[in-house]
């Protein structure tokens, strides 16, 4: 494993909801991070079948763009009554005909998605947030961190904090949905901690342990 002996680093994402959560982690261990959509890089196309080798696509070209690490983030909602749909193509299922993204209609396509399948009950609608993170040198090394977090699909959606699919997505364990916590609820997590609850914090802890402690 290789380690980070850098705290300037890109985030090789253009995505601001996960920017932002990103910059939440990195922000108290003294990075300096700039965003792939702030350095005015090209968004790769994300070819990749697996939430790695997405994760990989991101990080390496900002890498190599800034030539100074990147870390990106693959992330998806998997739902087990959708055979894992939308997975991988998580951020496609928001996708409107004029290019933007509109997650109301794409919460709109899962709760149609699950009501055919016949998943009405929460028992029968459950799910887990992915958060694939890489690490990427301008020499091409990679690193990958995963970080899951089980939970339900809930209808209606329910809360305005967080982003992307949050508001109908609710952890085991907890009553209220992603869209409903702040973002220091939703990362449960500051470094030092042993517990995270988000996925992208679970996996953000697993790429401080490897590649920042000693
Ligand atoms: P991608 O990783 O850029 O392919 O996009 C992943 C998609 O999954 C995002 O567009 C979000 O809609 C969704 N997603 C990933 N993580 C989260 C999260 O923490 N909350 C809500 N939606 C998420």
């Amino acid at each position: 494993m290789r380690k980070l002996d850098t705290k300037t680093i890109v985030v090789a994402s253009h995505n601001a909801g996960k920017i932002r959560e990103i910059q939440d982690l990195i922000g108290p261990l003294g990075f300096t991070a700039k965003s792939a959509a702030e350095l005015n890089f090209i968004e790769p196309d994300e070819t990749g079948t697996t939430f790695e080798e997405n994760a990989r696509i991101k990080a390496l070209a900002s890498a190599s763009a800034a030539n100074m690490p990147a870390l990106s983030d693959d992330s998806g909602l998997v739902i087990d009554a959708l055979g894992g749909d939308p997975g991988v193509y998580t951020a496609n299922w928001a996708e409107t005909a004029d290019g933007t993204r509109d997650f109301a209609m794409a919460m709109e396509k899962v709760e149609k998605a699950l009501e055919k399948a016949g998943a009405a009950k929460p028992e029968q609608r459950t799910a887990r947030f992915v958060s694939v993170l890489c690490l990427a040198w301008p020499d091409g090394h990679t690193e990958l961190f995963r970080g899951e977090v089980g939970g339900t699909v809930v209808w209606p959606p329910r809360g305005t904090q967080g982003f992307g699919y949050d508001p109908v997505f609710q952890p085991q364990g907890y009553d209220t949905t992603f869209g409903e916590m702040s973002a220091e609820q939703k990362h449960g997590w500051k470094p030092g901690d042993e517990q995270a609850l988000s996925h992208r914090a679970r996996a953000f802890k697993v790429f401080v342990e490897a590649c920042l402690e000693a």
